[in-house]
C-alpha cells in the first residue's frame, strides 16, 4: 500500500497534490469528463475529500445525503469512522463534480449508478482506481466510493499476514500431502481473498499440477500457475459438472474457493481418497476452524466420505494493530494473566489504545485539551493514527488438524459443541487463544480482541 504523505503547510485546498482524473478508455471522452467536472467550483473540494480519505489509508467513503445535509464517513482498516458534516449545497456540488467525471448522469438521484476515476498523487505518481456507486435510499440518496491502489495486488507472505512459524511448517505440511481436503475459512468480507492468495502462493505449484475452478461472478484466485477454469454459474452450472473433463489433465492439486453444493463435496471427497489420490484446497465463508467443518455438512454431502477426506482447515480473522507511535504500555493484574491464561512472569506489560492523562494533572501541566480525532502522541513523530490508535490490521490463524476421534464426531454427532470440546482435548488453540498470543505480544489491545470475537 501506498502511504500518504501530506505536504507541510496544511490542508489548503490549492495545495491539495492530487489530481482527479476520467478512466473511461477513451481519450476524447476523458478529456469531456474532465471539462464537465472542473464547472463550478467543486472540484477542489472533491479534492480534498479524496485526499483526506486516502491520507489516512481509507479504503471506502461513504457520503448520506439527507434533506438538511450530507454525512460522511471513511472506512480505515474495516471499521468506519466520521468525517465532518457538510451542508447540503456544497455536498451536492461536489456530487455533481463526481459524478460528471466519472461518467454518471448528475440529474439521476434514485436509480443505481455505477462509475469510475482515477485519482493520481502529483508528487508519488501513486495511483488509485475510484469506483463510485450511487443509489437513491429511503432518506436521500447514498454514494460510496471505493478506492483501490491502480498497480496490480502484491501478495504478502503466511509471515507477513501475521502466522507464527510452527504454525506455518504444519500447513506446509498439508499442503504438501498427495491427498486429502484442506479448508481455507474466513467470515464473509472477513478477509477471505488475501487468506486464500497466499495460502496459494505458498504452495508447490511450480512442482506439481494445480488446477482452478471459480465461478466466473467471483473471482477469488490471482496467484500464477494455477490452470483456471471459470464456470457460468449464473447459468447454473456447478464445478461438479466440469470436474470429470478437467480431470483428464491429471492434475495434482485441485483448488475451488467456493464449495457451492453436494454434488461438487462428493465428487471433490472422491478425488481427495481415491488410489491415486488428489489434493483438494477449498474455501469456505465461516467463523471458525469448526463451524468450516459443519458448513461443509450443511451442503448435504455424505458426511462419512467428508469425514475421511478433509485433513485440515486454517481459519483467519482480521483483526487492527496498535499504532506502534503511541500505544500505551500498562501492568496486567495477575488475575487478568490468569484469566487470559498467560503464565505469570511471562509477560511484564500489555497495550492499550493511548488514553489522556486524568484532567486535573494536565490543567496543571497547563496543557490544552484535544480536539476530537488528534493524537498527541502521532503528531509529534509518525506514522499517524489520525486519533483512532489503531494502524493496519493483521490475521488471528487458527489451524484445526482433523484427527480420528474429531473424524468420528463429524458423522455421529456433527455439532458445534462436541467437536470443539474434542478438539480442545486434543490440545488445539482456537481463534481466542490465538488472539490472546497477538496481546501478549503488544500487537494489539484486548479491546480490540473483544470486538472482533463478538
Ligand atoms: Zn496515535
Amino acid at each position: 500500500m501506498i502511504f500518504f504523505k501530506r505536504k507541510k503547510g496544511g490542508a489548503n485546498q490549492s495545495e491539495t497534490p492530487l489530481e482527479l482524473k476520467a478512466d473511461s478508455g477513451c481519450s476524447a471522452e476523458n478529456q469531456q469528463r474532465e471539462i464537465a467536472a472542473r464547472q463550478g467550483e467543486a472540484l477542489p473540494w472533491l479534492r480534498e475529500l479524496v485526499y483526506d480519505a486516502l491520507f489516512k489509508r481509507g479504503e471506502k467513503i461513504m457520503l448520506d445525503y439527507s434533506r438538511e445535509a450530507v454525512a460522511g464517513r471513511v472506512m480505515i482498516d474495516g471499521l468506519w469512522h466520521s468525517l465532518e458534516p457538510r451542508d447540503r449545497e456544497q455536498g451536492d456540488a461536489m456530487l455533481v463534480a463526481l459524478k460528471r467525471l466519472s461518467g454518471m448522469k448528475p440529474e439521476e438521484r434514485r436509480t443505481r449508478q455505477v462509475g469510475k476515476f482515477v485519482a493520481e498523487h502529483e508528487i508519488t505518481k501513486a495511483k488509485f482506481l475510484g469506483t463510485v456507486t450511487s443509489q437513491g435510499v429511503k432518506t436521500g440518496e447514498r454514494v460510496i466510493v471505493e478506492l483501490r491502489p491502480k498497480k496490480s495486488r502484491v501478495f504478502k507472505s503466511l509471515e507477513e499476514l501475521g502466522m507464527r512459524e510452527p504454525m506455518q511448517e504444519r500447513l506446509r505440511e498439508h499442503m504438501r500431502a498427495e491427498g486429502g481436503i484442506v479448508l481455507i475459512a474466513a467470515p464473509p468480507g472477513g478477509g477471505f481473498t488475501t487468506t486464500w492468495n497466499v495460502t496459494l502462493n505458498a504452495t508447490d505449484r511450480l512442482l506439481r499440477d494445480f488446477i482452478g475452478i471459480e465461478d466466473d461472478r467471483h473471482p477469488e484466485t490471482e496467484v500464477e500457475n494455477i490452470n483456471m477454469t471459470r464456470f457460468d454459474g449464473a447459468g447454473g452450472v456447478t464445478p461438479d459438472q466440469l470436474l470429470h473433463k478437467l480431470m483428464l489433465t491429471q492434475p495434482d492439486v485441485v483448488t475451488l474457493p467456493d464449495l457451492v453444493n453436494a454434488a461438487t463435496v462428493d465428487k471433490l471427497c472422491e478425488l481427495a481418497t481415491s488410489r491415486e489420490p488428489k489434493l483438494v484446497i477449498a474455501g469456505v465463508r465461516a467463523k471458525d476452524a469448526v463451524e468450516a467443518l459443519l458448513r461443509v455438512l450443511l451442503l448435504k454431502s455424505s458426511s462419512k466420505a467428508f469425514a475421511q477426506a478433509v485433513r485440515a482447515v486454517l481459519c483467519v480473522r482480521l483483526i487492527r494493530t496498535l499504532n506502534e507511535t503511541c500505544k500505551q504500555p500498562y501492568q496486567p493484574p495477575p488475575q487478568l494473566l490468569k484469566k487470559l491464561g498467560i503464565p505469570p512472569g511471562r509477560v511484564k506489560v500489555l497495550y492499550r489504545e493511548w488514553q489522556p492523562p486524568p484532567e486535573e494533572e494536565e490543567e496543571k501541566k497547563g496543557r490544552k485539551k484535544l480536539p476530537p480525532g488528534a493524537c498527541p502522541i502521532c503528531e509529534q513523530e509518525g506514522p499517524l493514527c489520525h486519533g483512532i490508535f489503531y494502524r493496519g490490521r493483521t490475521g488471528i490463524f487458527e489451524l484445526l488438524e482433523v484427527t480420528d476421534p474429531l473424524r468420528k464426531a463429524l458423522v455421529q454427532q456433527p455439532k458445534l459443541e462436541t467437536l470443539r470440546k474434542i478438539a480442545r482435548e486434543q490440545g488445539h488453540r482456537g481463534l481466542q487463544e490465538e488472539g490472546i498470543l497477538l496481546v501478549a505480544r503488544g500487537l494489539t489491545s484486548l479491546n480490540e480482541l473483544q470486538r472482533v470475537m463478538k
